[in-house]
């Protein structure tokens, strides 16, 4: 007996980043970041009473949201807080998006979750390709026929970053449809759009506390938008868990968004290694897209990307590497630390063609 579901058996998940345990690698393929989060969380994780975890949390977070809102110089009724920002991303599709309606526009080249939620709540894929230099055309979603649109900004894989008044007129320009910027990435250019949803109630942003925040490990992303979007969010979040966030998460997460000094030193590092990095990978011959994240895209002109790959892998290194058109001889490298990022640089002389 087949006991599954159409969908269920017929689906095809999103593919995350792998996680040998078979032994230590030098991790560069999950765009995690290198430093410990702040010490300001940790003690709140350390001064969490255990004893309390007989109790439910509370179910908005209320705590964090007005952590976050207070970070973000919004309203905490503007704040809707999930178990990662994939929750949230998902919780989007049946909150603003009909399954007859005309779809989800998006990018060829963008985040691989996005085409997966939408098959998932049978919500039909509208994609927009990418320029041949993986540069957005927004005038083309703009004109892409669809109930909304997603953007990551700035883009994964390519790490390519909009600036904020092209998204601003972009929003404008799209008033009569939900426009969600998916901002996970943004520490690192900080160009955020989280202020314009005060001006635009069509305008959602997602963000999360995986990358800026070092908090990968313990699930948690937010919403800032008007009440409409975040109202829509909260009715779909108590279709289906009602305390997507857990109490230690809410103490954790409220106490490392307000150590934005921390965060800043920690995120400056990332940029100033990324540089570093970029520059040493075009020493060798690679080209990188211009990165407003905490990774490259870059290719070889004398190595295929899944070469590229698993040669890294054979010497204890591991990238990203995508079996998809368009982007096949590409890796996705990881902006780590100093030291991780010398060893993926030693690691590729030890085979690279010298050109
Ligand atoms: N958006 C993008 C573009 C991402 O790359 C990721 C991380 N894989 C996420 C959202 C989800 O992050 P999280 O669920 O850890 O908040």
């Amino acid at each position: 007996m087949n006991y599954l579901s159409k969908k269920a058996a017929g689906i095809e998940p999103y593919a995350a980043g792998e996680q040998p345990k078979d032994k230590q690698y030098v991790k560069l393929n999950t765009n995690e970041n290198p430093y410990p989060p702040s010490p300001k969380a940790e003690a709140a994780f350390r001064a969490f009473d255990f004893s309390a975890l007989n109790l439910y949390p509370a179910p908005a977070a209320d705590g964090l949201r007005a952590a976050i809102a207070a970070a973000e110089g919004v309203p905490p009724e503007c704040v809707f807080c999930g178990n990662g920002s994939d929750e949230i991303l998902a919780l989007c599709l049946p909150a603003f998006f009909d399954a007859d309606g005309e779809g989800a526009a998006f990018a060829d080249v963008t985040y691989s979750f996005y085409p997966v939620f939408c098959d998932f709540f049978s919500v039909p894929k509208r994609i927009v390709p990418l320029e041949e230099d993986f540069t957005l055309d927004l005038s083309k979603l703009t004109a892409a026929p669809a109930q909304g649109v997603i953007v990551a900004n700035p883009n994964a894989p390519t790490g390519i970053g909009i600036p904020l008044p092209a998204v601003e007129a972009f929003v404008r320009e799209n008033a009569s449809r939900v426009v969600i910027l998916d901002e996970a990435y943004m520490p690192f250019f900080g160009q955020s759009a989280a202020q314009l949803t005060q001006k635009y109630e069509n305008l959602l942003v997602v963000k999360t506390f995986s990358k800026g925040y070092s908090l990968a490990g313990i699930r948690c992303g937010y919403a800032v938008g008007g009440a409409r979007l975040i109202g829509g969010l909260e009715r779909c979040r108590d279709c289906f868990n009602s305390y997507p966030v857990d109490a230690v998460c809410q103490a954790v997460c409220a106490a490392a968004v307000a150590d934005g000094e921390y965060y800043a030193r920690m995120t400056a590092l990332v940029v100033s290694e990324r540089e570093r990095l970029r520059g040493a990978l075009q020493a060798r011959g690679f080209c990188v897209l211009p990165s407003s994240a905490n990774f490259l895209f870059a290719r070889h002109p004398l190595a295929a990307g899944r070469a590229v790959y698993e040669a890294l892998r054979a010497r204890g290194v591991l990238v990203r590497h995508f079996r998809k058109p368009r982007i096949e001889e590409f890796c996705r490298i990881t902006v780590g630390s100093r030291e991780q990022n010398d060893a993926l640089l030693a690691a590729l002389d030890g085979f690279l063609p010298r050109g």
